[in-house]
């Protein structure tokens, strides 16, 4: 599989929008790899994970042909990572030739969210009943798209919605997709990921050198994480361990997550950055 991190801030970016402080103002100054876009990611070109209002920079800057793609796993309905307005322009008035459907899949506030969307007044000239089509999920309920096998997984995040991480098997390799979570996880969603080998795992690092209890985790918890897989032979040498999702409240600049991340066997995602695996 390849996965490519087309986005990788949290919801304020990075820099944040109205901020000055010394993160933001340094990733101003020194660009490159110290810019990052909300986060979003694409395996193999076919399967999208997350929506967020900087989609269509991506498809920009990647030079994405995302009328080809057929399936979008939504985490949760945070606006980083579903801005469904967007949704509308894969009617065939605006998205020419999109290929067959895009399935949307995700929890019931994403859904909600997606209907209030594309139902408002303006839109009902252009129906997107053949373009988009949600899917509800629901934890552990496992199906598959566009030959993946996907897991849905509860995260501990937001507790007014279910929100989920997931985990994606193909021909025998395996990625957890762990956006956006804390480590308060149910023993239920705890024994389904100890019980897979992964070739990947894309994990949380929003606190960046903070930790708070639960709904997001800094990089002592990544290490409590790799260390609790390490223990139950779901991670090895060769698997590759991605932090992500990254605020400027971390206080690190991606040079220090970077070299953070080496000394720990890591890789720090920054935007645009592909991994086979
Ligand atoms: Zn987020
Ligand atoms: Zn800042
Ligand atoms: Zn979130």
């Amino acid at each position: 599989m390849e996965i490519q991190y087309l986005g990788t801030a949290a919801a304020e970016g990075w820099p944040a929008l109205f901020c000055s402080c010394d993160i933001c103002r340094r990733a101003r100054e020194v660009g490159g790899k110290e810019l990052r876009t909300r986060t979003q990611a694409l395996i193999d070109e076919k399967l999208l994970i997350d929506f967020p209002p900087d989609t269509y920079t991506h498809a920009l800057n990647y030079s994405l042909q995302l009328g080809k793609v057929q399936h979008l796993l939504v985490t949760h309905s945070h606006m980083d990572h579903f801005f469904p307005v967007e949704l509308i322009h894969r009617h065939e008035h605006f998205g020419h030739h999109a290929k067959g459907m895009l399935h949307v899949y995700g929890n019931e506030a994403v859904e909600k969210a997606f209907y209030d969307a594309v139902l408002i007044d303006r839109f009902k000239v252009h129906p997107l009943d053949e373009a988009v089509r949600f899917v509800r999920l629901k934890p552990f309920a496992d199906f598959t798209a566009d030959g993946f096998h996907i897991i849905p997984v509860p995260a501990d995040h937001d507790k007014r919605e279910t929100c989920l991480i997931y985990i994606i098997e193909k021909d025998g390799t395996c990625l957890l997709y762990g956006h956006d979570t804390g480590m308060n996880l149910s023993e239920e969603a705890w024994d389904c990921i100890f019980s897979h080998t992964y070739n990947l795992v894309s994990l949380d690092a929003t606190m960046g050198k903070k930790q708070i209890d639960g709904y997001h985790m800094g990089l002592p918890d990544d290490l409590t994480f790799i260390h609790l897989l390490e223990e139950r032979g779901c991670v090895d040498s060769g698997t590759v361990k991605v932090i992500n999702h990254f605020s400027h409240n971390g206080e690190m600049t991606h040079e220090q997550l970077e070299a953070f991340a080496k000394e720990h066997g890591m890789t720090a995602a920054y935007d645009g950055m592909k991994v086979l695996f």
